[in-house]
């Protein structure tokens, strides 16, 4: 047995296997540890929203100073100047229907990230909504002098179940990006292929391709290949952001293949009505 004086020189350790000031030091290097998980994901946070911000204001400015251009010319004395007047009031127009295409998809992008917007599941045939879009794109393809084809023989319905609203955005943003940035004089082929209980949607184009390089990082929001040219034909840059999540919100996948000088191939599953 051991006397009072004897265990006080004694630690605590030896009584309870354990000692109480690594234990605090465990409790405070966990602690510690999540609080600097927090703090580096609220900084990436921060960063996001900065480049975000910069990345919008940055896509805003393009149509905002080409109507400063216009509009201050037409009050310089333009207006009188019949050559010019309507031109450039058309331009004008021109940008502010830029500005609201651009304003819309960042509305989208924020809803659905927001988790805001609901899918609207219904069961509808596929065959016709395609045909509905590659009709409301007939203008833009014309304009390029590019085919627009659907690659389906049979005349039997492919019923899916999908919200048809956003399914035909996704559709639109992949088929006017083909037509975009296919050739002049090219093609667009929409492939369908049969995955038992799903679909596999193709949109096909024989334009200049992408760089490997680029395409894991393609469906990212402001991503592109080449700046100058994208902003140039006039898109968001948030189109295939939001095509993929309108395919995730679906629970199904989305990806790309290219070949430079050969094209490029958006694909995307969707589930087949049972
Ligand atoms: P944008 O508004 O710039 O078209 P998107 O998000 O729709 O934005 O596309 C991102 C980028 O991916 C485009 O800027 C373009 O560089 C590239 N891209 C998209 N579709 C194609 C395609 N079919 N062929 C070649 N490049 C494409």
């Amino acid at each position: 047995n051991l006397d009072a004086a004897q265990t006080e020189n004694i630690p605590y350790s030896y009584f309870k296997n354990t000692d109480p000031l690594e234990k605090v030091d465990e409790t405070v290097s966990g602690w510690l540890k999540k609080q600097q998980s927090q703090i580096s994901s609220l900084k990436k946070q921060e960063e996001f929203r900065r480049e975000f911000l910069g990345n919008v204001a940055h896509e805003l400015k393009t149509p905002i100073f080409s109507m400063q251009g216009y509009v201050h010319t037409l009050l310089d004395g333009g207006l009188e100047d019949e050559t010019i007047n309507r031109k450039y009031l058309l331009r004008a127009s021109y940008s502010i229907e830029r500005m609201i295409g651009i304003l819309d998809d960042l509305d989208t992008i924020t809803r659905l990230d927001s988790q805001e917007l609901k899918l609207n599941m219904e069961t509808f045939d596929l065959i016709e909504l395609t045909k509905e879009i590659v009709q409301s794109v007939e203008l833009q393809a014309t304009d390029r002098d590019v085919a627009v084809n659907i690659a389906y023989k049979s005349d039997k319905p492919l019923i899916v179940n999908a919200d048809r609203y956003r399914i035909g955005q996704v559709l639109t943003n992949l088929i006017i990006n083909a037509i975009k940035y296919g050739n002049e004089g090219g093609f667009v082929r929409v492939e369908f292929h049969d995955l038992h209980d799903a679909l596999l949607v193709e949109v096909v184009d024989n334009g200049s391709g992408i760089e490997e390089q680029h395409l894991p990082r393609l469906f990212e929001r402001f991503y592109r290949v080449d700046k100058h040219r994208s902003r140039q034909v006039g898109g968001s840059g948030l189109g295939l952001a939001i095509v993929k999540h309108i395919v995730e919100a679906h629970k199904q996948k989305i990806n790309v293949r290219s070949k430079v000088g050969l094209g490029s191939t958006f694909a995307f599953t969707l589930k087949k009505a049972s």
